[in-house]
């Protein structure tokens, strides 16, 4: 964001009110069994519902503490581009229309996206949408990114954890936003240690990520969260809770295979005690990464040093 600014930008994120169609029957019901969207909804947890408000909200802590001038908004909760366009397109200029927000990060499913809906995304992303036109002395060039959950290549456990949907979707809404959105940064989220995944599968889904050139990645261990389906079947022993090595060797691992100038905006899931049932690591997130980068040092490797040879 320092090169993109010249200075940070501050994520707040949004509950805009969508729901999934992973939740509401139109692909299944009850979602995808690790899914707690309660935990990071702002709306929920706080009543604030307005976007506008919420980020008002958002950027009082990161102004007093950080001194923040700059903000992105982040649609994260449920199935961001799960509406019309017509409806995706009010509210995302009502974000975008908000003092000091300079980009926006849509965080959605690979197949809840069409051609329509990413036409919509490259106006905001090459500057062109009407709601730029009061800021374009402040933005020169706005930030706008799509982050597609594609968490594995492995269509079994994506049925295990039912996603409802296959790796086949992750690739052609790749090849679409490319397409139909080139201004955009595109992010794939991965999650690495989902039940019955070996480690060789993981690198599997690692390798297909990277081939698939995003702009970004999140790399998430598999957490339980309280009240959803997966901490039913963790209580009946159906598997295990991620190891912190297992899941440090497998961080270190993706960053080895990653192109070296794809962006690493995460490399652990949620680690806070609230509501997480396992795993319970008792580290704090700098704590993991520190462990990553320690395990990059012992190895004497860094990012994209296996990059080579998958097609670069
Ligand atoms: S696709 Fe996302 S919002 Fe929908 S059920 Fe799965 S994790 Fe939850």
């Amino acid at each position: 964001m320092k090169q993109w600014f010249g200075e940070p930008a501050y994520k707040l994120t949004l509950d805009a009110g969508f729901t999934c169609p992973n939740i509401d029957g139109s692909k299944a019901t009850g979602g995808c069994t690790f899914c707690d969207n309660v935990s990071f909804s702002p709306a929920l947890r706080t009543g604030v519902t307005r976007i506008a408000d919420q980020l008002e909200q958002g950027k009082g802590f990161y102004r007093e503490r950080f001194g923040a001038s700059k903000f992105l908004a982040y649609f994260q909760t449920f199935t961001n581009t799960y509406d019309k366009v017509e409806r995706l397109k009010e509210l995302y200029d009502e974000a975008l229309g908000a003092p000091d927000i300079v980009g926006m990060s849509i965080g959605t499913r690979p197949d809840c996206i069409d051609e329509a809906k990413l036409r919509l995304i490259q106006s905001y992303a090459d500057g062109s949408a009407e709601v730029w036109a009061t800021k374009r002395d402040e933005i020169e060039r706005p930030f706008v990114c799509v982050e597609y959950g594609m968490q594995t290549m492995h269509d079994a456990t994506a049925d295990y954890v039912n996603r409802a949907h296959g790796h086949n979707e992750t690739v052609r809404a790749v090849e679409l936003t490319r397409e139909f959105a080139p201004d955009a940064h595109l992010c794939l989220h991965l999650m690495s240690c989902m039940p019955f995944e070996t480690d060789e599968m993981i690198l599997e889904t690692i390798k297909e990520c990277a081939r698939l050139r995003p702009d970004s990645i999140k790399f998430h261990h598999m957490y339980v969260y309280e009240n959803t389906v997966m901490a039913g079947q963790y209580a009946n022993g159906d598997f295990e809770a991620p190891t912190l090595e297992r899941h440090v060797k497998l961080a270190a691992d993706c960053l080895e295979h990653m192109p070296p100038d794809v962006w690493i905006q995460r490399l652990v899931g949620e680690v806070s005690d609230s509501g997480v049932i396992a795993p319970r690591w008792g580290l704090s997130k700098m704590q993991i990464y520190q462990a990553i980068s320690d395990e990059l040092k012992r190895r004497g490797t860094y990012q994209g040093v296996k990059w080579q040879g998958h097609g670069a």
